[in-house]
């Protein structure tokens, strides 16, 4: 069997171990145009701000792939010919498989701004952008993010580190309005505001305004204001990566359509990763998954189906994790920005805003816990998770709570207040608080 895969990221590497590990006869190649070797995207931040260079992004060393034979092309699969199995390589060569999994990640949306193609305007999804934005954010003093998600914070937090003043614009009310509940939206704004950030909420971009060297030098915002800025990020999303599949048999929508077990329209062409859009999420499920986790777990899935094991792609519990400035985040299960009609939502704060706790749960399923925020915590995921699967009642979860806890020196000492927050809160509910690591499967008989 030959097979192709169009992309090396997270999801198109996974699945070309997993395949390799279950077909060690397999003949395997995977394509790709932005980099000769797989990287972390999510590390791209780091060797901006000098934590990390280029070579310590790369999590397998050089030889890893000819060891695990493993054929790498760096070139753009720029036709497709599903008929004919057939790939269409911008060197020049025509590539034939058996099966082709696309696995071509996402590109930055743009929404088609006046000047937004002005030089010093650009989005941050791969190394070209990060060598780009190296040289234009060169000695500038000031510029401008849009877009108030994960990656608007991750350009702020990369261009204070050079000195470089932020204004971020946010859409919404709060930070990240569509996803956090204001309580921690409020932390995450303290956050920006304490490392000098300054953001305008409820604002949006209306146009990009040039110099006489075509460069960006200021923008106007939906609220008529002028903001000088030497740059602009592009921050308002990513949408799938369809420019291969375009005008060919594979079906799209958003994304690439695929089935439980990943498969295309056309059979023996797969899709995975950022690129895929599910025909049937389950409930509680996004149909396109963009993040890293979901990439691994995709390309896993669909490395065993590819390897002659149809295996489903089963989700699991939802999970995230993330840092604003020095605020970790972590995100287990359901936590909406406005809480769900009929659940009760737990959060807990100390004084001094650092960190903060949040538990649904819901009163009229035994009180079961339906899931967790953190921020400024860390908590364990396999104890998160066996909770959530398990529908704990919350009275468990809270009296154990040092179970979750995935550094005792540091959070012990938070477990007593969070508790009588706690028993204040939800009197009829009142817990005491059990100390010592139970095994969770004891903790789940209690
Ligand atoms: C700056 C940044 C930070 C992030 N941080 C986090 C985080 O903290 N946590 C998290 O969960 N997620 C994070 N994400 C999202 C996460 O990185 C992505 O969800 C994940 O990398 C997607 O993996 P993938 O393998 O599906 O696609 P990609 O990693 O995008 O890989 C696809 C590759 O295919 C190549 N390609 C596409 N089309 C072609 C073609 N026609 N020919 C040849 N090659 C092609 C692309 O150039 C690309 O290199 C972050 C993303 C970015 C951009």
């Amino acid at each position: 069997m030959h097979l192709v895969i169009i992309g090396n990221g997270i999801t198109g590497v996974t699945a070309a171990l997993t395949v390799r590990r279950r077909q060690p006869g397999a003949r395997i190649t995977l394509v790709s145009d932005e980099s000769a070797h797989h990287y972390s995207r999510t590390a791209l931040m780091y060797v901006y701000m000098g934590h990390m260079r280029a070579q310590d992004i790369k999590p397998y060393e050089d030889w890893f792939w000819s060891e695990n034979r493993l054929e790498l092309i760096q070139a753009t699969a720029t036709g497709l010919d599903t008929g004919r199995q057939q790939v269409h390589l911008s060197t020049g060569v025509t590539l034939a498989y058996d099966k082709l999994l696309l696995a071509t990640g996402s590109v930055t949306k743009r929404y088609g701004w006046p000047g937004q193609n002005l030089r010093g305007v650009q989005g941050l999804y791969g190394l070209p952008d990060l060598a780009r934005m190296e040289q234009d954010t060169r000695g500038i003093t000031q510029a401008v993010v849009v877009g108030g998600g994960l990656i608007g914070v991750e350009l702020a937090e990369m261009l204070h580190t050079r000195g470089i003043h932020v204004t971020m614009l946010v859409r919404e009310a709060r930070y990240w309005g569509s996803v956090l509940p204001p309580e921690e939206a409020r932390l995450v704004d303290q956050q920006l505001t304490a490392n000098g950030i300054t953001v305008r909420y409820q604002t949006e971009l209306a146009e990009v305004l040039a110099d006489a060297d075509g460069r960006v030098r200021a923008v106007r915002t939906t609220a008529d204001e002028e903001l000088p800025a030497q740059w602009l990020g592009i921050a308002t999303g990513v949408a799938p990566n369809l420019s291969l599949v375009q005008h060919t048999a594979v079906e799209t929508d958003r994304g690439i359509l695929v089935n439980e077990q990943l498969e295309t329209s056309v059979p023996g062409v797969y899709a995975a990763g950022d690129c895929a859009q599910h025909r049937q999420a389950g409930a509680g499920e996004v149909p396109i998954e963009q993040l890293w986790y979901t990439g691994r777990m995709q390309g896993e899935t669909v490395g065993h189906t590819l390897a002659g094991q149809p295996t489903p792609y089963r989700r699991g519990i939802w999970f995230n994790s993330a840092k604003f400035f020095n605020l970790e985040y972590q995100t287990y299960g359901q936590v909406p920005a406005r809480p769900a009609a009929g659940s009760e939502s737990f959060y807990w704060e100390p004084a001094n805003g650092q960190r903060a706790l949040r538990i649904n749960f819901d009163p009229a399923r035994s009180f079961a816990v339906t899931g967790f925020n953190a921020l400024g915590l860390r908590l364990r995921h396999d104890v998160c998770e066996a909770w959530l699967r398990e529908q704990a009642p919350v009275q468990t979860v809270v009296a154990h709570l040092g179970a979750a806890n995935f550094d005792p020196e540091f959070y012990r000492q938070h477990e007593p207040e969070i508790v009588a927050h706690f028993n204040r809160a939800f009197p009829q509910q009142a817990v005491q608080l059990r100390q010592g690591k139970c095994l969770i499967s004891k903790i789940l008989n209690l």
